[in-house]
C-alpha cells in the first residue's frame, strides 16, 4: 500500500530517512520493518514560535517496496537535420529553450558571448584577485548565464504550478539534487549548479544541437517584417598586460575580433538583464522596446549567527539540524516599496560587474550555506517617471551618455554604479557602512568584517546614493529592526550598490504569440526582455518560447 501522510516534527527528527520513517511508523501505529520506504514530497519549517517544527508531506510504501521513480525524465530526440532556431545567450531562458526545442523536434543552435561554465571560473576569480572585469567573462556572462554562479534559489511566485515542476525535474535530470523537488525554498548552491549546467549542454550537444561560446551577437538578420537570423562576432581573448603604461585595469583582456558568422533561423533572443549593447542595438534599429521599472539600492550582510538567533528565537543559533536562516522584508516607505531580495543565507557578497568603472554587488551561497555570513538585496522599487529626481543627484562628471528616453533607467543603472566605483577608490572595492551608522547618518570609523571578497571601503553611502533611495532604505531598516528585534545593528554592513535586480528594458512582444510585437521570427525571452525575474521563471519563459517558435515554424 502506498500513502500520502502529514507529519509535523522536531528538526532532528526529520532530519533523516531513518528519523522520519521512525516518526512515519509511530504516526501510522505500524511495526518499522512494515514501512518499506519514505520519501518526502514537501519540506518547510515553522519558526513562527520558539519550538521550531518541520512540517513534512511523506509518501510511504507499507508492505510494498518503493516502486515509482523521485521523478519523471525526458526522453530528448536527435534532432540532427531538424530545422533550425537560433538562441542567443546560454542562461537558464537560453538553454531551457534548447531543450524545450528539442523535446519539439527542432535544433538549437546557441550563441553564447561568454565561455564555458569551468573557464569562466577563471575569470571570476580575477575579479576579487586582480580587480579587472572581463567584459565577456563574468558573473552575468558565459554559460548559464546570471544563473550560474549564484545562490540557485528556486523559488518563484509563478503560480503555474506544472511548469515549475517540469522545470525541477529537468534540473534532477541532469544531476541536481532530488531535495529541490520537495524543499518549500529549493535551493541548489553555486558549487553544484557548474555541473548540472555542463550536462545540460552535453544533452544539447549529444541531440545533434550546437553551442558556440565567445560568439557575441551584435546584430539581427532582418527580411521585411521576419528575422531570419543573427550576426555575431567570434571572439578570441588575448590578455593585454597594460602595466607598462600605468593602466590601472591590470590583465585586462581585450578582446580580439577574429570572424563576423550569419547564423541563420529564427531568433530566440534571451541575452539577460545586463546586456546593454543588445539593448542599444535594438534602440538604434528602431525595434520596439520601452523603459521599464527596476529596484535598486544595496546588499545587506549580517553574521549569519545573528540571523539565525533572530529567526529561530535562540541564542544559541540553529543548532545542528536547521538550515541558515532565511528573512524576507517589505515595506511601502513614501510610496515606493522598500524590500529585501534574493537572500543568500550563509553566502558571500559577490562583485557582479559586467564592465569597466562599474561596482555592481549581489549574492550567492554553496549548497550547504554554511558560510559565517547571510546576506540580501535591499531594494527600493523605481519607476520610469522617478529617473529625472534621481539623477539630479548626480555630480555631473560628463559620465551621463545622452540616452533615448526608453534607455533612461539603464542610463540610471550605469551612472550610479560607475558613482559606486568612483567612490570605492576605481577598483573592485565596495563602498560600505554599518547599517545604524547608515540609517543615522554617520561615518562608519571601522567595518566589520565581510565575505566580498575584493574588499570593502568605509563610505558615507547615505550622503552620495541619490536621497530618493536612501530615505527609503533609512525608513525600511528601521521598520525591519522594529519588526525583528537585533536586525538594525552595527554588527551588519550596507554595501554599495545593488543595481540589477531586473531588466530596466522590457522588449515587447505579443502577448499570444510571443514573437516581437512587429517583427515574426524573434521571441524576445527570460529575464532580458523584461518577461522573468530569477532563474525558474526564465527557464519557464524559455519553454513557452521555444514552443511558440515551434507553431510559428509549423505554420509556415
Ligand atoms: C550573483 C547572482 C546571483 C543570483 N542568484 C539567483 C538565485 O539564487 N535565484 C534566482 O532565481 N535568480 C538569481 N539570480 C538572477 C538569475 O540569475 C537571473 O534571473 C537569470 O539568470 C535570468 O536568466 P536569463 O536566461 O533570462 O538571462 P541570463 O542568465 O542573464 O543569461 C543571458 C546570457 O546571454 C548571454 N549574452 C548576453 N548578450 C549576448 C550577446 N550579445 N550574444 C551572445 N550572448 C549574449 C550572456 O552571456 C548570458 O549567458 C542571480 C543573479 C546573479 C548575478
Amino acid at each position: 500500500m502506498i500513502r500520502d501522510i502529514q507529519l509535523r516534527v522536531l528538526p532532528q527528527q526529520a532530519a533523516s530517512d531513518q528519523s522520519i520513517r521512525s516518526s512515519v511508523a509511530e504516526e501510522v501505529a505500524l511495526e518499522l520493518r512494515r514501512i518499506q520506504g519514505v520519501r518526502v514530497l514537501k519540506r518547510s519549517i515553522d519558526a513562527r514560535q520558539r519550538q521550531i517544527f518541520v512540517n513534512l508531506t511523506v509518501r510511504v510504501w507499507i508492505d510494498e517496496p518503493v516502486s515509482e521513480e523521485a521523478f519523471p525524465t525526458i526522453d530528448y530526440p536527435n534532432v540532427e537535420g531538424r530545422p533550425q532556431v537560433i538562441v542567443v545567450g546560454a542562461g537558464p531562458g537560453g538553454l531551457f529553450a534548447a531543450l524545450r526545442l528539442i523535446e519539439l523536434g527542432l535544433r538549437p543552435v546557441i550563441l553564447e558571448r561568454g565561455k564555458d561554465v569551468h573557464a569562466r571560473k577563471r575569470d571570476i576569480a580575477r575579479i576579487s584577485r586582480e580587480h579587472s572585469v572581463d567584459p565577456e567573462s563574468n558573473y552575468s556572462f558565459g554559460e548559464g548565464g546570471a544563473g550560474a554562479y549564484s545562490d540557485g534559489k528556486l523559488y518563484t511566485r509563478s503560480k503555474k504550478r506544472g511548469s515549475v515542476e517540469k522545470i525541477l525535474n529537468v534540473f534532477c535530470q541532469h544531476g541536481a539534487q532530488t531535495t529541490i523537488l520537495s524543499d518549500a525554498h529549493p535551493h541548489i548552491g553555486t558549487d553544484r549548479l557548474p555541473r548540472v549546467i555542463e550536462n545540460m549542454r552535453n544533452t544539447i550537444l549529444r541531440c545533434g544541437g550546437e553551442v558556440h561560446f565567445q560568439t557575441h551577437m551584435t546584430d539581427l538578420l532582418i527580411e521585411g517584417d521576419r528575422v531570419v537570423g543573427a550576426l555575431a562576432e567570434v571572439n578570441g581573448n588575448e590578455n593585454v598586460n597594460e602595466s607598462e603604461n600605468g593602466n590601472e585595469n591590470l590583465n585586462v583582456p581585450v578582446p580580439t575580433r577574429v570572424q563576423v558568422k550569419e547564423y541563420l533561423g529564427p531568433v530566440i533572443l534571451a541575452t539577460g538583464h545586463s546586456a546593454r549593447d543588445v539593448y542599444r542595438m535594438l534602440a538604434a534599429r528602431n525595434i520596439e522596446i520601452e523603459a521599464k521599472g527596476i529596484a535598486v539600492g544595496v546588499r545587506l550582510e549580517h553574521p549569519s549567527q545573528l540571523i539565525d538567533q533572530i529567526q529561530y528565537h535562540n541564542r544559541q543559533g540553529r543548532g545542528r539540524y536547521l538550515p541558515a536562516a532565511e528573512y524576507s522584508f517589505v515595506q511601502q516607505c513614501q510610496g515606493r516599496g522598500v524590500y529585501s531580495f534574493c537572500m543568500c543565507p550563509g553566502g558571500f557578497v559577490v562583485p557582479a560587474a559586467t564592465g569597466p568603472e562599474q561596482v555592481v554587488v549581489n549574492g550567492m551561497s554553496p549548497s550547504h550555506r554554511n558560510g559565517r555570513w547571510s546576506n540580501s538585496g535591499m531594494v527600493v522599487e523605481i519607476r520610469p517617471e522617478d529617473v529625472s529626481a534621481l539623477t539630479a543627484s548626480f555630480p555631473d562628471d560628463g559620465s551621463a551618455a545622452p540616452e533615448i528616453e526608453v534607455l533612461t533607467m539603464l542610463g540610471f543603472q550605469e551612472r550610479l554604479e560607475r558613482l559606486c566605483w568612483q567612490q570605492g577608490g576605481r577598483r573592485q572595492t565596495a563602498p560600505a557602512q554599518r547599517m545604524a551608522d547608515f540609517v543615522n547618518g554617520r561615518l562608519s570609523y571601522d567595518l566589520p568584517e565581510s565575505s566580498y571578497a575584493p574588499g570593502l571601503i568605509s563610505s558615507p553611502l547615505h550622503f552620495w546614493m541619490p536621497s530618493f533611495i536612501t530615505s527609503r532604505l533609512q525608513e525600511g531598516f528601521r521598520a525591519f529592526g522594529r519588526k525583528s528585534h537585533g536586525f538594525l545593528t552595527n554588527e551588519a554592513t550596507v554595501i554599495g550598490v545593488e543595481t540589477r535586480t531586473s531588466s530596466p528594458v522590457r522588449i515587447l512582444r505579443d502577448g499570444e504569440t510571443l514573437h516581437h510585437v512587429r517583427l515574426r521570427g524573434l521571441y524576445p525571452c527570460g529575464e532580458g526582455a523584461g518577461y522573468a525575474g530569477g532563474i525558474v521563471s526564465a527557464a519557464i519563459d524559455g519553454e513557452r518560447c521555444a514552443e511558440a517558435c515551434a507553431a510559428d515554424l509549423s505554420n509556415i
